[in-house]
Parts: structure tokens; C-alpha cells; sequence
């Protein structure tokens, strides 16, 4: 019973909760999160602080036991690895999700590997959903962030995720703002 355009609509509130943590998590990225279960929704969460809880783990709690057997959205991928906080694959696993629907793959390839680890513990996983939306929040976020064009860049998740045609011209922009950045970087194709 998997329906696109219901795992669209949770994905899309899911961006809407990353937003929330504007300003206070940055170097890591805005992520956003949504437990449902039948449709509805039973726990929400957003990376709130640098350093902090990561959106899936604040939905989980949020959710409690009604995440037993739900499904789990969220913009990213879900970490695997064990950072400031312990890997995202494990509290989704305790807490017994039963699939997990992620947009985009996260610029930091330390924190990737999230859906292979799930996959191979039984987690339904699918990716990709609301991606160009989820890497434009990205973007917009780092473009945002003062000295943020620098930061695309260092991640490099420039050349990968500006397609759509609103972003490439705003970057450019940015860049026209910030010679000192495309000094330092090199030449970018937008
Ligand atoms: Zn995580």
C-alpha cells in the first residue's frame, strides 16, 4: 500500500519541520522527520541544535510506541555512523520502523550507508522521494548561512545537486557576490 503522492505529502511536511532548526544547526544540515502510521501522522522532529538529537531520533520520541510498525520520513538519509550523537540506523531499528522513506542522500559521506544497514536488518527502505526539493533546502540553507557559498562548495554538493534552473542562477549569483570564493575554490559549472 504504497502510495507516491501520500509519501510526497509526508516528505514535504517533513521539509517544512527542517526549517525550524534555520540558524541553529549549522554546519550540519536542516533535516526534517515524520512518523505515520494508516495515514496519519504520530510523531514529528527536526534537528534543533548543532550537536543535538537528529530529526529521525526527536520523531521517534515523539511517536513513542505508536512507531512500532509506522513508517518513518525524513529528509535524509539516516545516519549510520556514530557521530556527536549514536547512528539514527539503531533508533529506528529499536524502535521497530518498519520503513523508512528518505529524500536525498546527505552531503556528508561519513553519515551515508544509512539505507543498506536498515535494508539488511528487514527496514523497507525508499529513497530519492521530494529529492530535488530536499537538495534545494540544502542549498538554500547554505546559501543563507553568511559565508555560506563557501560551505557548498567545501561539501561539494554544488556541482551535484543544482539542477533545477532557480538555484543555478541564485549560486551564481552568490558567486558574483563572493569573488574570494571562486578564487579559493576553483572554477564550479553551474
Ligand atoms: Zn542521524
Amino acid at each position: 500500500m504504497i502510495d507516491p503522492a501520500t509519501d510526497a505529502a509526508f516528505m514535504r511536511r517533513a521539509l517544512d519541520l527542517a526549517w525550524r532548526g534555520w540558524g541553529r544547526v549549522h554546519p550540519n544540515p536542516l533535516v526534517g522527520a515524520v512518523v505515520a502510521r494508516d495515514g496519519e501522522v504520530v510523531g514529528e522532529g527536526y534537528h534543533a541544535e548543532y550537536g543535538g538529537p537528529h530529526a529521525e531520533v526527536a520523531a521517534l520520541a515523539a511517536a513513542g510506541e505508536r512507531a512500532r510498525g509506522a513508517t518513518l520520513y525524513v529528509t535524509l538519509e539516516p545516519c549510520a555512523h556514530q557521530g556527536k550523537t549514536p547512528p539514527c540506523t539503531l533508533a529506528i531499528e529499536a524502535a521497530g520502523i518498519r520503513r523508512v522513506v528518505y529524500g536525498a542522500e546527505d552531503p556528508n559521506p561519513e553519515a551515508r550507508g544509512g539505507a543498506e544497514r536498515l535494508r539488511s536488518q528487514g527496514v523497507e527502505v525508499t529513497g530519492g522521494v521530494e529529492r530535488e526539493a530536499v537538495r534545494a533546502q540544502l542549498i538554500d540553507e547554505q546559501i543563507r548561512v553568511a559565508g555560506g557559498v563557501n560551505r557548498a562548495l567545501e561539501i561539494g554538493v554544488v556541482d551535484d545537486v543544482l539542477k533545477p534552473t532557480e538555484t543555478r542562477r541564485r549560486i551564481a549569483e552568490a558567486l558574483a557576490n563572493a569573488p574570494a570564493a571562486r578564487g579559493a575554490h576553483g572554477n564550479i559549472p553551474l
